[in-house]
């Protein structure tokens, strides 16, 4: 905007725009010639502007006028700058806040990953050792089977084709052989049974544990 505009529009406003043309000391305030005559005219010290202006620029009220300029435009810069360094502030905090969010939430999951590992690790290992011991069982439970069939081909052939004499004496012959047969799978029924109670206990063990804990 021209410099001539600006001036131009230090008009009054309540009287179209009239020229300010006057001064009245007694309000302090500039007038058009209409209001002059409106609200001006019982005061005693009204002159025309272009008297009342001379020596203006070095006047208390120019000069205050300009200072005051400068403090609001001056204050305009430092509320601007003291926002703009608050946003940057707020923003850094932020993001400070989601790395912690962030790495917190990287360390709970490799916890619960290990926690996972061990866990899995040691479910193998009891399945496992249980599964061997199992499959002694079976062989040890094979062994006795193919022995007592050795017995039973003796005993079918005997009562098929022997005399009673081979009947009494592969009864009494075989008598000790045959108790700890029946010993041996009777150890293993029992010896199952109680397995069957403690060991899948430990497997299923450490599931439990963990669910507990998280209640
Ligand atoms: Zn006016
Ligand atoms: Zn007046």
């Amino acid at each position: 905007m021209p410099m001539h505009t600006i001036i131009a529009d230090q008009c009054c406003f309540k009287q179209d725009n009239l020229p300010f043309e006057y001064f009245c000391i007694d309000h302090d305030i500039l007038s058009c010639k209409e209001c002059l005559a409106e609200n001006h005219r019982s005061c005693q010290k009204v002159m025309s502007v272009d008297i009342a202006s001379k020596g203006a620029k070095q006047s208390q009220s120019f000069i205050d006028a300009t200072e005051l300029v400068e403090y609001v435009l001056e204050t305009t810069h430092v509320i601007t700058k003291d926002r703009q360094s608050f946003i940057t502030n707020i923003e850094k905090e932020a993001n400070s806040v989601k790395n912690a969010l962030r790495e917190l939430k990287e360390e709970a999951i490799s916890h619960i990953e290990s926690i996972e590992k061990s866990l899995l690790h040691d479910l193998d290992l009891k399945k496992d050792k249980i599964i061997q011991k199992s499959k002694t069982t079976i062989n040890e439970t094979k062994d006795i089977e193919k022995m007592v069939k050795e017995k039973k081909d003796i005993f079918d052939l005997v009562d098929k084709h022997g005399s009673e004499k081979q009947a009494f004496l592969a009864a009494h012959a075989y008598k000790q052989d045959l108790t700890d047969l029946e010993k041996r799978v009777t150890n293993i029924r029992v010896a199952n049974q109680y397995y069957n109670k403690t060991e899948s206990r430990e497997v299923t063990g450490s599931y439990k544990i963990y669910r507990v804990n998280r209640n």
